[in-house]
Order: C-alpha cells, then sequence, then structure tokens
C-alpha cells in the first residue's frame, strides 16, 4: 500500500501476470475494432476515473514524469517568473531519446500532500496521461500495455474494455 490508499504494487503485479492476455486483446482492437470503439472508450475511462482517485496514488508522478514541449517550458518558467534556461538548468535534462524530462524523480513539483503544485499549469503529458480516453486507442496499444505496470487507472482501463467487448 502506498502512503495514501491505494495499492499500487497489487495492480502492478497483476498487470504482469495479465501482460499476455492484454497484449492479445489489445491486438485483436487493432485487427478489427468495432464501429463505436471511440464511444465505449471514453465511457470507460469515465467508469475508471470514477473509481480510481490519483490523489490517493501520484505513482506517474513519483516514477514515470512527463516529456516537456517548448510550450510547458514557457509556460511553467514564467509561472516561477524564470529566465527559461534558468527553469531548464534546474530542473530538466535530454534523455537518450533527445526529449527533455525531470533530471530526477519524483517530480520536484509534486507536494507531500501528493498534490501537484503547479496543476493548473502542469506539462500536456501530464494532462494526458494515461491516454484512456484517447481516439483509436488501437494506435497506442504499446504504451497502454506499458502503463499498466504503473498506472492502476491504465490496468483497470483493459480490464474493463476485456469486459465490456
Ligand atoms: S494516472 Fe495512473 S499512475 Fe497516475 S495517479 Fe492516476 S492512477 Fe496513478
Ligand atoms: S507536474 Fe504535476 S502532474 Fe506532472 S508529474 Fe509533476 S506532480 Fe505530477
Amino acid at each position: 500500500m502506498n502512503q495514501t490508499g491505494i495499492d499500487i504494487e497489487y495492480y502492478k503485479q497483476l498487470a504482469q501476470q495479465k501482460q499476455g492476455e492484454h497484449r492479445k486483446f489489445l491486438a485483436t482492437l487493432k485487427k478489427k475494432a468495432p464501429k463505436d470503439l471511440d464511444k465505449i472508450v471514453q465511457q470507460m475511462h469515465r467508469e475508471v476515473f470514477e473509481e480510481i482517485d490519483c490523489t490517493a496514488c501520484a505513482n506517474c508522478c513519483r516514477t514515470l514524469g512527463p516529456l516537456f514541449t517548448e510550450a510547458d517550458i514557457t509556460r511553467i518558467a514564467k509561472h516561477f517568473r524564470m529566465k527559461l534556461s534558468v527553469f531548464e538548468d534546474l530542473y530538466l535534462k535530454v534523455d537518450e531519446d533527445g526529449d527533455k524530462v525531470f533530471q530526477a524523480m519524483p517530480c520536484p513539483f509534486l507536494g507531500e500532500d501528493n498534490l501537484c503544485s503547479i496543476y493548473d499549469i502542469r506539462p500536456k503529458a501530464c494532462r494526458e496521461f494515461p491516454h484512456t480516453d484517447c481516439k483509436k486507442i488501437y494506435q497506442i496499444n504499446h504504451l497502454t500495455l506499458k502503463n499498466t505496470l504503473t498506472c492502476p487507472a491504465a490496468y483497470l482501463f483493459v480490464e474493463k474494455l476485456r469486459e465490456r467487448l
């Protein structure tokens, strides 16, 4: 159990056990997607986030972290009244893929209360994670599968979608 309630290890173990099944299931969506898939995906996404309280988890903020766009950097640096170069030197590095990411995790903007201290101006990637409301979800199958290992919501999403279809 993490400090605030969601048993992240439990979900991770389930996701590991079901990786094969989940991979096969997601592949079937790519082969022949139901006509109303986007609508069903939106519904499953809503149901999952009615069940899962991200403020009781924050595992993505502890372990993954976002890729920063230039617009993210400009917006957040401005918020702190910092020059872009100072913000980047202080918080970011370029990873092996050439993307700008946090120098270290957990995210420096994750508060002790488990809340994001820059929520309204957080990076786009943070807003979109875990991408479970994405149109044509089968186009990001590899990402969804990977996310089930760190994100209880992504795991539940795949489970619910499987039950529904
Ligand atoms: S998006 Fe996933 S990993 Fe991040 S806080 Fe919510 S449930 Fe946890
Ligand atoms: S900026 Fe906010 S939402 Fe994004 S990783 Fe940090 S704490 Fe989480």
